[in-house]
């Protein structure tokens, strides 16, 4: 994989959303076609030996390549998203943001008891959205087979946090 070819592709934009956030930008990566394969051919290959059965993406970059890994894996997709926008019965779960909390959701019967999980999204920070989405998965039976994200912000330490579920954690460019 060409890491560097996808570095140059994430943008930094300063002060977004708000002070102090420097928001990594995955949307140029998004109109290079042989990138976007090339990143999905490189998770595929790193669970390649992982029992999946379905993948949950978190809204909403999660949906982006979470979509294109389940159609290259010949799995289902499931949208995991903030409190309110799904239409059918769903399981929610309310977790600590640094200010506040927040609350994501997904269909009740969007997984089965004992299917194997990989939870994607685009990035991973302080790791407390995936965490919740674990939860989430945890609630409706599933198993976590393992995490993917495209980038990982490592002074954050999210990915501790998510060892409390699995060691089988993939980021792709590490900040
Ligand atoms: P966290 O729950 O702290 O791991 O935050 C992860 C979620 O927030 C993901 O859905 C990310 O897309 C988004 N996010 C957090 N920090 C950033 C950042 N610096 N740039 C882009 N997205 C971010």
């Amino acid at each position: 994989m060409n890491t560097q070819k996808i570095t140059s592709l994430i943008r930094d934009v300063k002060d977004f959303p708000k002070e102090g956030i420097i928001f990594k930008d995955i949307t140029p990566i998004l109109k290079k076609p042989a990138v976007c394969r090339e990143i999905v051919s490189e998770f595929f290959k790193r669970f390649n030996r992982t029992t999946i059965d379905v993948i949950v993406g978190i809204e909403s970059r999660g949906f982006l390549f979470g979509m294109l890994l389940a159609q290259k894996f010949k799995i289902p997709f499931v949208p995991v998203r903030k409190s309110g926008k799904l239409p059918y019965k769903t399981v929610a779960y309310k977790y600590d943001l640094e200010y506040g909390s927040a609350e994501i959701e997904i269909h009740a019967d969007a997984i089965v008891k004992g299917q194997h999980i990989l939870i994607h999204d685009d990035l991973l920070a302080t790791g407390g959205t995936a965490s919740a989405t674990a939860e989430l998965v945890k609630m409706l039976g599933g198993k976590i087979a393992g995490f993917s994200f495209l980038v990982e912000l490592g002074f954050l330490n999210g990915r501790q946090k998510l060892e409390n579920y699995t060691d089988n954690v993939e980021c792709l460019i590490k900040y």
